[in-house]
Formats: structure tokens, C-alpha cells, sequence
């Protein structure tokens, strides 16, 4: 058997979507599973919408996510070029070697009188398929035609009567009715060929074993079939993936959530946890675990255990199992990218990162196993680095405005200010014994301190806290709020 070849083929005409980031994920996983080569193609005929900047997006987005190619427009490779703007010539003369022996035609029409003439059929109750009236012009007529000033397109003889039969590694058997075949345009008029032409001369010259894509293009597939019959190509193995719907069995879209990887990237998620995640997505593992690195994927995938059924994208779970890789992952590499985030809210002035480094450190390890992403790690690590927040208006009322608050929290302040040692053992043994003394409960302490120190109700253990402040800071925060707490009507009793 030839060894496995597999494309990821992007139209460079927005950001890459999950759907896409998937579909190039499962293609990465088969071929790496086989040892074979994973092709990065670029589907950039339609000119109007691709643009350089969506292509540099989309790759940034791929290399993020760790699926690396080993051929493409950037790395080059045997089969190149790899982009289709840059492979014009051989859609021509694959359209011309047609041309040449009867298999397709140049048609006239325009667009104007393709409508109308489907607008006649749908009147007389005639299929809509276009009826191959170009096929049939002399020499002379279309010399005439273009003298005109008309360009042709081309267009396939889909002259089939049979059905035609796919046996998809996903899908199974998939019958095609030939009446959905007509003489498909490959070339247009402006000289362009058509993604179903570009796409099978492509795989064929590019040695594609398998087409791995997503199920929206499986009704393209049998018009792909007559042009491999048409210029004597094998037919690849196809395998198409299941759409992704949202929970509510809708199309994927916007307002459901973050739909492309950037948005994911920009939001603080952890390329494994999108992985994991997208690999899930119509295939599964087997077993229990959801929850593998890259190797293991590689070393479980086929496409027998891809689904037929959609799959449906839980926004809540890609966030559980990020919070997961996140608490997971080494330290100073999740530090390492939550310092951005940081920087971005205000935290860390920009030219400061080295210098905050163990305290942004410190606070990733604090409050990282609270939270879902890096965005959410600096968030919670706000009050670390900044004392001007207010105070959660439940937890005054609760721990607050209490009469007695503003004495005790000034002998926490006191007896605080005289530790030699501020570890959180240390602050620890302090605030218990404190309460034994005063004979409070040791979590009268803890809450208004926490309130004090941080604003909220919740979070990482309070010593630690306190701890990671440092003195100075405690001390002046336990101030304010003394002060504060003395300006509550409540507390004056
Ligand atoms: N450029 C096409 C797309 O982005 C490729 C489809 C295919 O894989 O054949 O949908």
C-alpha cells in the first residue's frame, strides 16, 4: 500500500472555526497514527474573498494548536506549489487534456441566461440541471460567440446514468442518484477552475491517499467522482467527519460562544485542552478517558471510531477540561502564559515582566486551580497587585458590619504587625491564637481578613494570601478596611 497521505485544505477567507480546526486535527492525528505525511494545501481561487492576513491567521492558528504539516506553502515539499492561485497551469491543462478528448465542452451562457433557462425548465417541469445545450455548438458557432466577446467556461460531460456508489471510511455506502448530476462548470469564465475541479486534480497530483473532511462537503463528493473518472485518476479514500452542531442542534455560530481558535487563544486556553477537546468531537477513544495528551490520540485514532451522528459543542466542558490542563500543567510554563494577560489588564506595567515574574508566579500557583483560563488566572489575581478594589457588598454585610469589627480587625492588624516571620504559618499560628485569646471563632478572623485583603468572600487559603502579600501590604490593607468598617452606620454600636 502506498504510505498515507492526508491534506488539510483552509480557504484563506476568515479565521480558523473549530469545525476546521477539527477536521485538520483528525487528518493530523491519521496521519501521524500511519507515519504518513500530513500536506497543508491553501484553497485560495476564490480571490475575492482570501486574503494574506486570514492565510497568516489561520497558520498561526495551527501552529498554536501543535499540528505541525510536512509539506505546505511555507515549508515547501515535493508536491508543490501548495497554494492553488500557484498551480493555475495544471488546472488548465488537466481542463484542456478534457477539452481535448470530448469530456468537456466550453459553454456560453451567461449568467443571466443560465437563470432564465431555469426558470423555463421549473415552468415546464423539467429538472433545473443545466441541459447541455453548449455541448452541441459547431466550431463556427463558437467562434462567432467569442467574437462577441463572450469567454467560455468549461464544463464536464456528466453523461451518467448509473448511480454513483461512495464507500465512505465514515459514512459507510452513500448512494448518489445520477439525476443530482449535471455538467458541472470546472473551468469559469475567468479562467479559474472550481473548488470540485482545483480539488480532485489536486489530491491526485499531490498523491492524497485519504480526504478527510468535513460532512457539508460530502454532497460534493460524487460530482469530485466523475472528474477523477473523467481524467482517469483512482479514486482517494473518502472520509467524512460529522458536522458539529450547538447543544440546541443548531449551526455552530457566533452566538453560541467563541467559535474560531483565535478567540479561544485570546480568551486563555491552553492549546492541549482545545485539542483534547476538538479530537472528542465525533471520535472517541474507547474507554473511560477523555483526558489524553497528543501521543496517546496518535497512538489510539482511526477512522472506524469516528461517528456518523453530529457532534454538539459544549462551551461548558471545553471550559471544565481547560480549567483541568490548567491546574495540571507545569507552573512556570502556565505563568509563563498568563503573564500576557497580566500585562493586558493593568497588572504588570509592560517592561515589568521580568521583575514581577516570581510574584505573578506565585500568584498563578495561588489561584490557578479556582479558575477555567488565563484570563480568569489574572482576574482572580487582580487584588494581589492592586489595593484600590471595593468590597463585595454580601460579605459587608455579613463580616463587616458586625459591631466589634473594626476592634478586631485592629488587633489582627497589631498582632500581625508583630510577627518577625510573615509565612503563612506563621500569620496562621497568629490569627488562632488571637481568637483563642479575644475566645472568637478563629473564622470570624478569617472571613473579615479576607474581606479586608482581598474584597471577596472566596478564594485561595487566606494564609497563603497573606503570605504572598507580604507585610507591608497586609498591613495597610487591614487599615483601610478598619477605617472603613468604622464609617459603617452598623458598626457603630
Ligand atoms: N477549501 C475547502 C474548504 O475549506 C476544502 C474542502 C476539502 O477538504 O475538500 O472547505
Amino acid at each position: 500500500m502506498s504510505p498515507v497521505r492526508v491534506r488539510f485544505a483552509p480557504s484563506p477567507t476568515g479565521s480558523l472555526h473549530v469545525g476546521g480546526a477539527r477536521t485538520a486535527l483528525f487528518n493530523w492525528l491519521f496521519a501521524r497514527h500511519h507515519g504518513g505525511a500530513f500536506v497543508l494545501r491553501i484553497d485560495d481561487t476564490d480571490t475575492d474573498r482570501s486574503s494574506e492576513s486570514a492565510l497568516e491567521q489561520i497558520l498561526s492558528s495551527l501552529r498554536w494548536l501543535g499540528l505541525d504539516w510536512d509539506e505546505g506553502p511555507d515549508v515547501g515539499g515535493p508536491y508543490g506549489p501548495y497554494r492553488q492561485t500557484e498551480r493555475l497551469a495544471l488546472y488548465r491543462e488537466a481542463a484542456e487534456k478534457l477539452l481535448d478528448e470530448g469530456r468537456a465542452y466550453r459553454c456560453y451562457c451567461t449568467p443571466e441566461e443560465l437563470a432564465a433557462q431555469r426558470e423555463e425548465a421549473r415552468r415546464q417541469g423539467r429538472p433545473t440541471t443545466y441541459d447541455g445545450r453548449c455541448a452541441r455548438l459547431s466550431r463556427a458557432k463558437q467562434l462567432e460567440l467569442e467574437a462577441q466577446g463572450r469567454r467560455p467556461a468549461i464544463r464536464l460531460k456528466a453523461d451518467r446514468r448509473e448511480p454513483v456508489v461512495l464507500h465512505d471510511r465514515v459514512r459507510g455506502e452513500v448512494v448518489f442518484q445520477p439525476e443530482v448530476l449535471e455538467d458541472l462548470v470546472i473551468v469559469k469564465s475567468n479562467g479559474y477552475p472550481t473548488y470540485n475541479f482545483a480539488c480532485v486534480v489536486d489530491d491526485h497530483q499531490m498523491a492524497i491517499t485519504h480526504v478527510i473532511r468535513a460532512e457539508e462537503h460530502l454532497s460534493n463528493t460524487p460530482k469530485q467522482v466523475l472528474v477523477y473518472e473523467a481524467l482517469g485518476y483512482p479514486l482517494p479514500e473518502f472520509a467524512h467527519v460529522p458536522m458539529i452542531l450547538a447543544p440546541d442542534r443548531s449551526k455552530l455560530s457566533k452566538r453560541h460562544g467563541a467559535t474560531s481558535v483565535e478567540e479561544y487563544r485570546e480568551e486563555g486556553f491552553l492549546p492541549e485542552a482545545l485539542v483534547n477537546y476538538l479530537a472528542l468531537l465525533g471520535w472517541s477513544p474507547g474507554g473511560e478517558e477523555e483526558f489524553l495528551t497528543s501521543q496517546e490520540m496518535i497512538d489510539r485514532f482511526s477512522l472506524e471510531r469516528v461517528s456518523k451522528n453530529p457532534a454538539i459543542y459544549d462551551q461548558k466542558k471545553i471550559a471544565w477540561m481547560n480549567g483541568h490542563y490548567l491546574t495540571r500543567a507545569d507552573l512556570d510554563r502556565v505563568a509563563r502564559l498568563a503573564l500576557p494577560f497580566f500585562v493586558e489588564m493593568g497588572l504588570v506595567a509592560p517592561g515589568n515582566e521580568q521583575k514581577e515574574w516570581e510574584r505573578v508566579r506565585e500568584v498563578v500557583g495561588l489561584v490557578r486551580d479556582r479558575v477555567k483560563t488565563l484570563k480568569e488566572v489574572a482576574e482572580a489575581g487582580t487584588y494581589f497587585f492592586r489595593s484600590d478594589f471595593t468590597y463585595e457588598p454580601q460579605g459587608v454585610a455579613k463580616h463587616f458590619a458586625v459591631p466589634g469589627r473594626a476592634d478586631l480587625l485592629t488587633r489582627v492588624g497589631e498582632r500581625l504587625a508583630e510577627l518577625e516571620r510573615f509565612d503563612a504559618e506563621s500569620v496562621e499560628h497568629a490569627c488562632r491564637s488571637l481568637a483563642d485569646e479575644l475566645g472568637v471563632k478563629a473564622a470570624a478572623i478569617i472571613h473579615c481578613l479576607r474581606l479586608a485583603l482581598t474584597g471577596r468572600t472566596m478564594g485561595p487559603g487566606l494564609f497563603d494570601i497573606v503570605a504572598a502579600l507580604g507585610k507591608a501590604a497586609t498591613l495597610e490593607r487591614v487599615q483601610r478596611a478598619v477605617e472603613y468598617v468604622r464609617s459603617l452606620p452598623q458598626s457603630v454600636s
